[in-house]
């Protein structure tokens, strides 16, 4: 099933509640070929008038590093987030509110196959380990590391660092974050096939 099949599907999903209160559906935007995916919590308010994932102020963050650590553009990633709806007044979201949307998330994967899946902060995260089986003790035991699991039989890389919105609060764990991202930055250029010395310059 391609991107847009599931996009449309989203976009006339009434599987809990949430599409009552929203105002836009958010399925996700990127590259059906994309390497990285990047999955958040839930569209919050600027993504919820927009339809589009991570467009407020924690989204121009993702955007930063995503430009300027990963030398990549928004284009060729995928961003998506676990609910597709925004919580009102962003509230967490409820057990059976992950239920019914998350097979959105869990077929988007399978149809962009990616070799690396970073969660943004500990709902996103907790929701892909278990999905991939990898334990998950707290978002702060695995933050920065990098695990190997099965997708649909084949090997994918995933990555949980702090939500983008963390560090609009806490300054101070920029670096850290920033930290993450060169990390991505230096799988990504292991799996290049033919990678050049200039590859290997930070
Ligand atoms: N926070 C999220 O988790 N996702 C978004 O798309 C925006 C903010």
């Amino acid at each position: 099933m391609s991107l847009d099949e599931i996009a449309r599907e989203i976009n006339n999903c009434r599987k809990c509640q949430l599409w009552t209160t929203k105002t836009r559906y958010v399925p996700g935007e990127g590259s059906e070929k994309a390497e990285v995916v990047f999955v958040g919590e839930a569209p919050g308010r600027e993504e919820d008038k927009q339809g589009r994932p991570f467009v407020g102020n924690a989204g121009k963050l993702l955007t930063e590093m995503i430009e300027n650590v990963l030398g990549l553009s928004r284009k060729d990633v995928f961003i998506a987030n676990v609910l597709k709806c925004r919580p009102p007044n962003n509230r967490d979201p409820l057990p059976e509110e992950i239920d019914a949307c998350s097979p959105y998330l869990i077929r988007q994967l399978t149809a962009i196959k990616p070799e690396i899946i970073v969660c943004l902060g500990r709902f996103s995260a907790s929701f892909i380990f278990e999905l991939l089986n990898i334990p998950f003790p707290g978002i702060s035991k695995v933050r920065g590391r990098v695990f190997e699991a099965e997708m649909d039989g084949r090997k994918v890389k995933v990555m949980a660092t702090y939500h983008p919105a963390a560090i609009l609060y806490k300054p101070q764990l920029k670096e850290i974050f920033e930290g993450d991202f060169k990390t991505i930055s230096s799988l990504l250029r292991k799996r290049k096939t033919n990678p050049t010395l200039l590859d290997f310059i930070d």
